[in-house]
Formats: C-alpha cells, structure tokens, sequence
C-alpha cells in the first residue's frame, strides 16, 4: 500500500520497546492519529527528531484500516522547537494544548486548525508574551473544535450582553451571564470579553493581555467544566502556576 504525505506536528511520545517509539502527531489532512516510528530511539535514526515535542515536519504514513496505530514511513523534519523550553509557560502552554488536541481532536482533515497550532507553537518558540501566544492557540483550538465559551448572550436568560456591561461566567454554562441573574464568581468586563474574543479567532495571533492571570485562570474553570471529562489535565496547574 502506498504512503500518504501530509504535514504533522509531534504531541506526544512514548517508548514502545527498546528502539521502538509510539508517536501521537496532528496532521493536517488526518487529524490526531497514532504511528509507529520503529527504530526511532537508535542513534542516528532518521525518525530520531521525532522524540522531541512539537517538532513538525512531512511524514509519509502507511494507514491500517484495521488499526489505531498506523506505520512511520518516513519523517522530513520542518522545525524543531526546542527553543519553547527556554520558558517555563510557554512549555506549560504548548503541553496544555497538545493534551487538549490529544483529548478532543477527531481524524477529519482540518488544515485550519493545523495552522493555528502551528502558528502558536511558532510564536512560542520565539519567544515573546507566552501567556497571550499560549492562550490564542488553546481558545482558537478549542473554538475550532466546538468548545468556545459563549459571550454574546447571557447563557441563562438569552439576552444580549452590552459591549460595556460587566457580567459573570458560569462555567458549567459554558458562558456569561448577565447581572440581571446573578451569576457566582469571576466578574469579566468588557475589556476582558474583547480579548477573550479575540483569543477564540485569533488563531494563535494576539498582542499583550491586560490581565493574563484572570485569562488564565477562567480557562481553568471553563476546561474542568466543559472539556476534562474528571481526567485533570496534567499540564494545567504548570501553566497557571509557572513563572512567565
Ligand atoms: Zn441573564
């Protein structure tokens, strides 16, 4: 069976025996898929950059109709990130997104997302606001997958909140509500909305945050309410936690 070609970044790896590595990649034309890179952990192989996450690159894959777990044949590496290590938030961010990819993301072709987590982990790597860059790609990921808050409307009475009206957010609703039904909580006002906004269509593109701490901690609410499903994601508290 022929391979196909498409571009994919790495999200996680895991030994599989002692040459052997498990992969777990976002592509661009299969969504999150599975392969087997054997060989991988000898020195010099050529699927060797793959040990490291976010590397991205062409791979050319040999599906199994029968399988999740589907053969490496080849790997051409694009970038590797090794410079998102330097920061301890922006490695938390990059990880936080990759578990969130690996937990909610389908094997339907979705060049739009692709891009934006490339794009997030490009600007990562380069290093400048981590908390803005971080929380652009995991909201715009989270919008493309169905998962955006809602800021529009008041989740519980349905009306349409004022650009400059200060609301609530009601996590297990999935959005804000208005003063009028007296949400419990975090108070968001409209600077705040805006840039939340912004985050969810900015696919992994936005300028400094004016409060990143809230940003992220309403993140935590919505992603332990909406998303976790009780399986805490393992690289929240770093990312909320960490130094900058
Ligand atoms: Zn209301």
């Amino acid at each position: 069976m022929a391979a196909a070609d498409t571009r994919a970044v790495v999200l996680r790896t895991h030994p599989y025996s002692e040459s052997t590595v498990i992969a777990r990649l976002l592509t661009e034309d299969f969504g999150v898929r599975s392969v087997i890179a054997k060989g991988a952990r000898r020195p010099k192989s050529r699927f060797g950059a793959l040990l490291e996450p976010f590397t991205d690159g062409r791979i050319q894959v040999r599906f199994r109709d029968d399988r999740d777990l589907h053969t490496l044949a080849g790997f051409d590496v694009g970038r590797s990130r090794q410079g998102i290590g330097r920061s301890l938030r922006a490695f938390a961010g990059a990880s936080l997104l990759a578990e969130i990819l690996l937990r909610t993301g389908t094997e339907d072709p979705h060049p739009d997302l692709y891009a934006a987590v490339i794009t997030c982990y490009d600007a990562l790597t380069d290093g400048s606001e981590p908390d803005a860059v971080a929380l652009g790609g995991i909201w715009s990921t989270l919008s493309v997958l169905g998962f955006a808050p809602r800021t529009d409307q008041c989740i519980r009475c349905g009306r349409d909140i004022d650009p400059g009206e200060e609301t609530g957010f009601d996590p297990a609703g999935g959005g804000v509500a208005c003063a009028t039904c007296r949400p419990r909580g975090r108070r968001l006002d409209g600077v705040f909305r805006r840039e939340l906004d912004a985050l969810c269509g900015s696919g992994g593109r936005i300028e400094a945050l004016d409060d990143p701490r809230l940003h992220r901690e309403l993140l935590r609410a919505h992603l332990i309410a909406q998303v976790d499903q009780d399986r805490p994601f393992r690289s929240l508290d770093l990312f909320l936690d960490s130094p900058a």
